[in-house]
């Protein structure tokens, strides 16, 4: 099944489990708006090449549609429809005042200069202008974009309206706008709920394993949280392949390697790692989802464990930062095996929650320090997924469709008090 029919599946069921008015259910099952542009942009050697990207806007009933721009040579609009869905879900959980959208461009950015993707999006900032605005549809970083890049849309924005509107996205840079905290506060988000479920099972930091997919903006900054917390790194893994240290691996000498021979897979040699009688050796992707952990941690993309390999997962907890990485009949035999799976739209909020409050900073053009930040992130995630944990009791349901339970009750009550029509 595709991504966004998994997604409605995972509605359909929290909706089922809390008897979901009929006609809310009818309205979160659909975008509101979604928009395809095709564009050209001149390459560094003179040729014009077409380019396809998206914007689907899902719901935006709670507050501004809110949500990441993708780069990949995958992104289709299945995908960006599930991922739009997923983040009008996410900021229910979280609680925040924002709806739910998601873009992306289809192209693999890895084969293109710096020039050429600054010019890419700034085509594709004309393209989708008339939709978005900073009361309207305020993007962000995903997959491939990053900071550099939110500085040129917000700079492509800001040409067109002829006013500085850095607030028309999130993520940039803390020199432009951007806010104290966000470049890791996905991370963040994820390790204070991790952090809150070990202490739960009265286990110690030290020396829980821990297993990461991904090696990116979301992955590789919870390794290197994780490392400074004492929990044990044992492998990573970006689109190349992993590495497996079994006695722990230097999450910040790995990061430098990775920005410097651009795959983990050649960070582990003696000169990155600490080991001095063991070398770690070169493993698969799948060879690291079936890791003997305690925790795995899924950082990269979509559909990633399946009924295929869920059967073959030995961690004891999984956090989702990616979006989507479990199928739904994966999910049934993890928790068949006593799995406990921290979800998605739980788990990775942290970034959309320092997003708001970037978006709260530029409107007042005031800003906060690194600790204020801190401070409201933990409290906002720790209420979230104590909420989470009381609706799973309430429901004796999953992880995932307590989660949903939250979301779809918070967006019920603005959408019946909005009028539903
Ligand atoms: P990124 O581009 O910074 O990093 C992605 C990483 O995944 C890269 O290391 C890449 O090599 C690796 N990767 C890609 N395909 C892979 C595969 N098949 N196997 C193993 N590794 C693979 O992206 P990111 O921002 O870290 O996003 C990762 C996931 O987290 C996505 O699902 C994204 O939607 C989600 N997410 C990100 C944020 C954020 O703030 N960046 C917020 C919420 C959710």
């Amino acid at each position: 099944m595709s991504f966004y029919l998994n997604t409605l599946q995972e509605i359909k069921k929290a909706a089922g489990l809390m008897k979901l008015d009929k006609d809310v259910q009818k309205i979160l099952n659909v975008p509101k708006r979604v928009v395809e542009v095709n564009f050209p942009v001149k390459l560094d050697n003179g040729k014009l090449e077409m380019f396809t990207g998206y914007r689907v806007q899902h719901n935006d009933a709670a507050g501004p549609f809110k949500g990441g721009i993708r780069y990949h040579q995958n992104v289709d609009i299945d995908e960006i429809k599930a991922l739009a869905t997923l983040m009008t879900i996410k900021c229910a959980v979280a609680d925040l005042p924002l709806g739910g959208a998601k873009g992306g461009i289809t192209f693999d950015p890895g084969q293109y200069s710096p020039a050429e993707i600054e010019r890419i999006t700034r085509k594709f900032v004309q393209m989708i202008e008339p939709i978005i605005g900073p009361e309207v549809d305020v993007p962000a970083p995903d997959v491939n974009t990053d900071s550099q890049v939110m500085a040129w849309f917000a700079d492509e924005y800001s040409k067109l309206k002829e006013m500085n509107s850095a607030g028309i996205v999130t993520g940039k840079p803390v020199t432009y706008g951007g806010s104290e905290g966000r470049y890791d506060a996905t991370s963040q988000g994820g390790l204070i709920i991790l952090d809150a479920v070990i202490d739960k099972m009265k286990k110690k930091r030290t020396g829980v394993k821990v297993a990461i997919q991904g090696f990116g903006n979301a992955g590789g900054n919870a390794a290197n949280l994780l490392a400074k917390e004492g929990y044990k790194v044992v492998a990573v893994s970006d689109s190349r392949g992993g590495i497996h240290c079994e006695h722990g691996l230097d999450a910040l000498a790995t990061m430098e390697c990775k920005i410097k021979k651009g795959s983990v897979t050649k960070c582990g040699g003696h000169e990155y790692q600490p080991q001095e009688d063991h070398s770690c050796e070169k493993i698969s992707n799948e060879e690291l989802l079936e890791l003997d952990c305690d925790v795995l941690i899924l950082a990269a993309m979509e559909n990633q464990i399946t009924k295929e390999n869920a059967g073959k997962i030995r961690a004891k907890i999984i956090l989702e930062l990616a979006n989507g990485p479990i199928t739904p009949e994966a999910e049934e035999i993890l928790e068949k095996n006593g799995v406990f799976l921290i979800p998605d739209i739980i788990a990775n909020t942290g970034g959309v929650t320092v997003s708001y409050f970037e978006m709260v900073q530029n409107k007042q053009n005031y800003y906060w320090e690194i600790e204020e930040i801190e401070e409201k992130l933990k409290k906002q995630m720790l209420e979230a997924w104590n909420n989470v944990l009381n609706t799973k009791k309430q429901y004796k349901c999953t992880n995932r469709s307590a989660a949903f339970i939250v979301a779809l009750s918070r967006l019920r009550d603005i959408l019946v008090v909005r009028g539903l029509s």
